[in-house]
């Protein structure tokens, strides 16, 4: 299984020079299975690129399908949505599963992002492919092609978003963004379940250790909560992921080297770039 980060930032989108090397764009990872199929995690603003790459597929002719799994609805997590070209050709085939916010519905909160008020599109009846919007409970399994996708809630600031342990062809991936534990130097037994013995696990790594203390309760985590949830679940890799808008890559690296000399879990930043072999 290969993987591909589209988009490593948290909150927002950033660009310029400092930022180049680790990117700029919102969260998006795609993990590609031997036999050729997708699944997407989160279309931040990086999926815009994903989108790019489709477009000189299948995906160009109307003949594309892919399977997309939304964390959660916060808008680093769904803004690339409007301007993932693929839903513009009609015949491709596009499932979004992801869990329903609290009050709402999932296919009510996305239909929102396409209001008038927001986007010329006006709702996701106009967008020319098919695209089916599949709600799911958090603790749910899902078998999406070829990948078993296994579900938890994780707490985030006032409300939670949704983890995943990813299994196919043998690996595992397991993805913990936008969490923050109630303590985040114990490790919390659903994120180690979830994580437990994985290929590589993808966690959270908003706020350099020292400034956690001015941004607790934001719903992120500081480096050493992955670092805990790794050694805890022995991950075989770690890639810290949603960096901070405001961390050059300059700061990043020195994020990554103090958690590395922390620490004897292989682990780096995740950066826009090539696909890994997981
Ligand atoms: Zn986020």
């Amino acid at each position: 299984m290969k993987l591909r980060f589209w988009g490593v930032r948290g909150s927002f989108a950033m660009s310029g020079k400092e930022f180049l090397r680790y990117g700029g764009n919102t969260t998006c990872v795609e993990l590609l299975a031997a036999s050729g199929q997708r699944l997407v995690i989160d279309l931040g603003t990086g999926a815009t690129e994903l989108a790019k790459q489709l477009m000189a597929t299948e995906f160009a002719r109307g003949k594309g399908e892919l399977q997309v799994v939304l964390s959660h609805t916060h808008l680093d997590h769904i803004q690339g949505l409007p301007f993932f070209t693929p839903f513009f050709v009609e015949g491709n085939r596009i499932h979004i599963h992801g869990a329903d916010p609290a009050g709402t519905s999932l296919e009510r909160t996305l239909q929102n992002q396409l209001a008038p008020y927001y986007s010329p599109l006006e709702g996701l009846e106009n967008l020319a492919a098919e695209v089916s919007i599949q709600p799911f409970q958090p603790g749910d399994k899902l078998q999406l092609g070829v990948f078993k996708v296994s579900t938890a809630a994780v707490p985030h600031a006032t409300m939670w978003t949704t983890a995943f342990r990813i299994e196919a062809e043998g690996k595992v991936v397991t993805f913990l963004s936008d969490v923050e534990y109630p303590d985040p130097t114990a490790p919390d037994p659903a994120a180690v379940g979830l994580a437990l013995g994985a290929d590589l696990l993808i966690h959270d790594a908003m706020h350099a250790d020292e400034e956690y203390g001015m941004r607790r309760g934001w719903g992120h985590s500081p480096v050493a909560a992955g670092v805990t949830v790794a050694e805890a679940a022995m991950v075989k890799r770690l890639a810290l992921t949603h960096h901070s808008p405001d961390a050059t890559d300059d700061q990043i690296d020195g994020m990554v080297e103090r958690a590395q000399a922390s620490t004897k879990v292989p682990l780096f930043g995740a950066a826009e770039g090539a696909y890994l072999d997981v």
